[in-house]
């Protein structure tokens, strides 16, 4: 059963319930003011009758017997009323009910008006039917002065036309109540209908969006600001993510095939020559040299991946971060890029700074900034490095008199595969696949600190991070695994 078909159901069947009850109630209380407007009239006219009524010894033959007279006869002759008077007792003795007098109206009918309350001690008012016609019934006893019952009296009226006029409000109220069932069937169909057509409408979406996989659908966000349009604004604002996550894989996945195409197609083409001509040690150098960059790559796409599903956890522990940097500027002039080129390295302002880090992944981020500085410098230029505490934070720059990076690209260095397309930064055929920056950025973050880029093309290009100084570390530990619950809801949307 449908949800709206389910919300009809009880809209109707409440409605319903309601009409009745309030019917029922209307019914009862209207039949309760005509009994005991009734039953009053009916108590009063007994009243009228009672004090005219002499009950008195009657001799005959030497036996005394008990009588019942009355003053006048007129008292019995009230319209729409019928009364009979009834002796149940001859004195001490009871006798079988004689019929003493009976109002005109009754034209001398011996039948009781009602017969089972002809012996009733107490006044009671009944329901009865005489000649085939609905009474009210009062019956009422009478007493000798020393308090011996000797006859009842029964006084009626016809409940007919009561009986009729209910029959017509019964017939009214059922016809209502069916004609508000529908109307109300009628109202809830239409309610379920303007409640359940935003949630059709995400529903239709989200098929659309499973069938087609078109995540640029959204919902017409115009709705009123109450739950179903607060879930539209909610839908709508997950899909933008999810359109964009998915952006972000999709280039993820078209760049990595095509960086491994590079030195796949190398690897192939060096080993045709292999086949071709045998084997010689400049194929061999050139198919491992291509191996270890996608070994490089695929490790760091792998780290970039278990980054983003926040799978690697980066210890930190208590380190100077001023040595860190002057050991891997120590080695910069070593290393493969810079060997027989024309660079300077140099040591600019050098301060102590403690901070809690991780030694290997401190040295990978400075190892990574000096690599893109010696490529991106031509020789003759010189390569500074920085480091300094500044406030609740350390520094480490490193600034390079380089071909530098135009500013629209300044942003977009730090995305996987990144490279900017200029034929000058391609020094050698080692170089990376632009996932040296991401993977720094990630390392830098995870030390709860920031990388920032300053550059002028033809001039150079700084970079600048900042890390909390120990003590400021300590309580963003804290704080991280306090907020750890609420970072992991991210992941999952
Ligand atoms: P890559 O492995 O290509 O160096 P990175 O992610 O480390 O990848 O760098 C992305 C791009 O940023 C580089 O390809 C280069 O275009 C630019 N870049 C990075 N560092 C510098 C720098 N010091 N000078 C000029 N350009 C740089």
């Amino acid at each position: 059963m449908t949800i709206r078909t389910k919300i009809s159901l009880w809209y109707a069947g409440l409605l319903t319930l309601i009409i009745i009850l309030f019917s029922v109630s209307i019914f009862g209380v209207i039949q309760a003011a005509i009994i005991t407007s009734i039953d009053s009239e009916l108590a009063q006219t007994s009243s009228n009758i009672n004090r005219d009524v002499r009950v008195i010894p009657v001799g005959e033959f030497g036996a005394l017997e008990t009588g019942i007279v009355f003053r006048s006869e007129e008292i019995f002759d009230i319209p729409g009323i019928f009364v009979q008077v009834w002796q149940t007792s001859n004195g001490e003795t009871e006798i079988d009910p004689v019929l003493v007098q009976s109002s005109p109206n009754l034209m001398g009918s011996a039948d009781p008006l009602d017969r089972s309350y002809l012996s009733t001690d107490i006044p009671s008012f009944t329901n009865a039917v005489h000649k085939n016609i609905p009474q009210r019934v009062m019956t009422r006893s009478f007493s000798t002065v020393g308090g011996q019952k000797i006859g009842v009296i029964q006084i009626a009226t016809s409940t007919l036309i009561i009986e009729q006029v209910n029959q017509v409000i019964l017939t009214t109220m059922i016809i209502a109540t069916g004609i508000g069932v529908v109307i109300a069937i009628g109202l809830g169909m239409m309610l379920s209908y303007r409640v359940m057509r935003p949630i059709q409408e995400i529903t239709a979406a989200a098929t659309l969006i499973s069938t087609t996989n078109d995540l640029s659908t959204r919902l017409p966000d115009d709705l009123p600001d109450d739950e179903i349009g607060r879930l539209t604004k909610v839908f709508n604002h997950m899909m933008t993510r999810l359109e964009h996550l998915f952006g972000v894989r999709q280039r993820f996945v078209t760049d990595l095939s095509h960086e491994l195409r590079t030195p796949l197609t190398a690897i192939h083409g060096n080993l045709d020559m292999i086949q071709r001509y045998g084997s010689d040690e400049s194929s061999l150098q050139a198919i491992r040299q291509e191996a270890d960059r996608m070994t490089r790559m695929v490790t760091e796409v792998l780290t970039l991946a278990r980054a983003d599903y926040g799978d690697i956890a980066i210890d930190l522990y208590p380190l100077d971060l001023d040595e860190v940097a002057v050991e891997c500027l120590s080695h910069a002039p070593q290393r493969e890029h810079a060997k027989g080129r024309d660079l300077t390295f140099k040591l600019g302002r050098h301060e102590p700074v403690h901070i809690n880090g991780n030694y290997e992944r401190l040295q990978q981020v400075i190892d990574n900034l000096m690599i893109n500085a010696i490529k991106f410098t031509p020789d003759g230029g010189s390569i500074t490095m920085a480091v300094y505490p500044q406030g609740t934070h350390g520094v480490i720059e490193i600034q390079d008199t380089g071909i530098g990076i135009a500013e629209e690209n300044l942003d977009r260095i730090f995305q996987p595969f990144y490279q900017v397309d200029d034929s000058r930064t391609h020094v050698s055929d080692e170089d990376g696949a632009g996932l040296g920056l991401p993977i720094v950025k990630w390392i830098v973050e995870a030390h709860g600190g920031k990388i920032q880029v300053d550059s002028k093309v033809g001039e150079g290009t700084t970079f600048k991070i900042t890390m909390p100084l120990m003590e400021k570390q300590e309580n963003l530990a804290e704080q991280e695994s306090h907020s750890a619950s609420s970072r992991q809801q991210d992941y999952s949307l």
